[in-house]
């Protein structure tokens, strides 16, 4: 079931698919990625990866902390462009799953400001969804 994975995988899910959508649209409609999607692809993860926050992350949509370069940023922003709407069509499961980590990482914004500030690594005090 989507809901019980951890939050970080069920957004890093949701960003491959979305880039999937965009590459199939937009570049090869054979299903496999571009160079250029692969590319965005792999910068997305590796950022997932490293991210301050850990494995209960605000999503990035809302993060506070800017940590995409300007021209991936675009990039990336151009496909949530194009695909955000397609996902409630093709995968409203999804969508919904988003939009409560989205409520979620809202709620628990001052923490996330607090870490920000104090530099800290630490996972307690997290509301649940
Ligand atoms: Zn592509």
């Amino acid at each position: 079931m989507v809901f019980l994975r951890k939050r970080k995988e069920r957004e890093i899910r949701t960003v491959r698919i979305m880039i999937r959508m965009y590459c199939k649209a937009k570049h090869h409609p054979d299903g496999y990625l571009c160079d250029s999607c692969a590319e965005v692809l792999s910068y997305a993860t590796m950022k997932y990866h490293h991210c301050m926050f850990g494995e209960d992350k605000p999503v990035c949509t809302v993060c506070p902390v800017h940590c995409y370069n300007p021209a991936m940023r675009e990039r990336i922003r151009a496909i949530m462009r194009f695909s955000g709407p397609r996902m409630v069509l093709h995968h409203p499961l999804m969508a919904i799953d988003h939009l409560l980590l989205q409520r979620w990482s809202k709620k628990n914004m001052p923490l996330f400001l607090e870490r920000v500030k104090g530099k800290k690594k630490r996972n307690g005090n997290l509301k649940s969804a």
